[in-house]
């Protein structure tokens, strides 16, 4: 049991060295609030049957496991199974997380809502549940992403949400970032900081995983049913990293299942510009965490790119660099075009559009399944559908 690298973070939120708690003074008392709250309402049991009946009625859950036999016999090699995350309301994995923190928020008696917004998805996410229980509901967004992600700003104010464009900086998520930060320590009384991912200072990167790993739960079930064993592999692609770790948490002490998260490599890795933190980065402290990030000689975060705005962020949750540490996981990238083949392959093959974000783990899964056998198996996160990105698609000019 003590054993076990599923009972990780230790109290202080710290995974080896990684992790943490890296904040002003002024959030301290916030974040020890949000963690006893957090540890209360987990443990539970008429907490959990309302955050599980929600995943049920309002979101959908269980998503199918499906398996994708046109595209395993096209590859030759492992069999393929789809997580279907993009069947969840609102298209993606992001709810199963704005769901749980949500509902904590009304427990503990707040009234207003924050939260960061990179394409918008999280955002969206967020407005969404805020709609719901009715609670206000503020998003702050990199002004360039405001004006690059359109129809999301519209969908958020739709649903009642106040956007706000953050001017400072690159105009990008890390930006909008620490603006809701900012907001946080002024209002603390009565506000809850919904984060989007498995990043952030402690509590947030344990909080986030344990509503996501939902998703390894039924997924382990659902192959053991299917298969009578474990998969070979699991893959996913990892932005902050919370679609990832949802899936490999329930697997973390199956040793003989290897997990595969697959990075951003925009342009490609010698270009630098990218945004493979765990490939190409090193550890630093971003957003109140110890982790691996991109930045250069000086400390200073660099810009990244991805024709993927969900994977463009500088850092990753702090889990995953620990994971990458001990070797329990591997980290790959897979570069835009690569990327884009492979969101035109399993449309063809099976009649799904993927997320872009999702794409990556596709295209590395074409290079792992022919390296296995027809008997194996591979898992592959299927974290959101591709409706939101079909502009950035057809901008690519490609004949499809
Ligand atoms: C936001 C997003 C991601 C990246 O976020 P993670 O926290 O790394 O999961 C991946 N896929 C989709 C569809 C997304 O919307």
């Amino acid at each position: 049991m003590t054993d076990s690298l599923k009972n990780f973070p230790d109290q202080r939120g710290h995974f080896g060295t990684f992790g943490g708690m890296f904040v002003a003074d002024t959030l301290v008392n916030a974040l020890h609030q949000l963690q006893q709250a957090f540890e209360h309402y987990w443990a539970d049991d008429t907490f959990r049957q309302l955050f599980y009946t929600d995943l049920r009625d309002y979101v959908g859950r269980p998503t199918p496991l499906y398996h994708a036999q046109r595209w395993s016999d096209a590859l030759q090699g492992a069999q393929i199974y789809l997580k279907r995350e993009d069947l969840n309301h609102t298209g993606a994995h992001k709810i199963n997380n704005t769901i749980g923190q949500a509902l904590l928020a009304k427990q503990m008696g707040k009234t207003r809502i924050i939260a960061e917004t990179g394409a918008g998805q999280h955002g969206v996410a967020t407005a969404t549940v805020a709609a719901r229980l009715g609670l206000e509901c503020v998003v702050y967004m990199g002004a360039l992403d405001v004006k690059r992600q359109a129809s999301n700003v519209h969908r958020m104010k739709l649903l009642g949400a106040t956007v706000v464009p953050v001017t400072a900086g690159s105009q990008t998520l890390k930006d909008a970032l620490n603006e809701a930060m900012r907001d946080w320590v002024a209002h603390v009384d009565q506000t809850f900081y919904i984060i989007g991912t498995v990043a952030g200072p402690h509590p947030y990167p344990k909080m986030v995983r344990e509503f996501q790993a939902i998703i390894g739960q039924e997924a382990r079930e659902q192959i053991l049913q299917r298969t009578q064993q474990l998969p070979a592999a699991l893959v996913a692609c990892v932005g902050g990293g919370s679609n990832a770790i949802g899936l490999f948490h329930a697997f973390l002490d199956d040793k003989d299942v290897a997990l595969y998260g697959v990075e951003a490599a925009g342009h490609g890795l010698q270009t630098g510009e990218h945004a493979a933190s765990l490939t190409a980065g090193r550890p630093g402290v971003l957003h109140g965490n110890r982790t691996y990030l991109l930045a250069d000689e000086a400390g200073q975060i660099l810009p990244t790119h991805s024709i993927s705005a969900g994977l463009d962020y500088p850092g990753v949750g702090p889990e995953h660099a620990w994971l990458k540490e001990l070797h329990r996981a591997q980290y790959v990238a897979v570069d835009d075009q690569q990327a884009l083949a492979a969101c035109y392959q399993l449309t063809r093959s099976e009649g799904i559009l993927p997320a872009l974000e999702t794409s990556h783990a596709l295209a590395y899964v074409e290079q792992l399944a022919p390296t296995l056998s027809p008997q194996q198996s591979i898992i592959v996160n299927l974290s959101g559908r591709g409706d939101k990105d079909m502009n950035t698609i057809l901008a690519q000019g490609d004949d499809v």
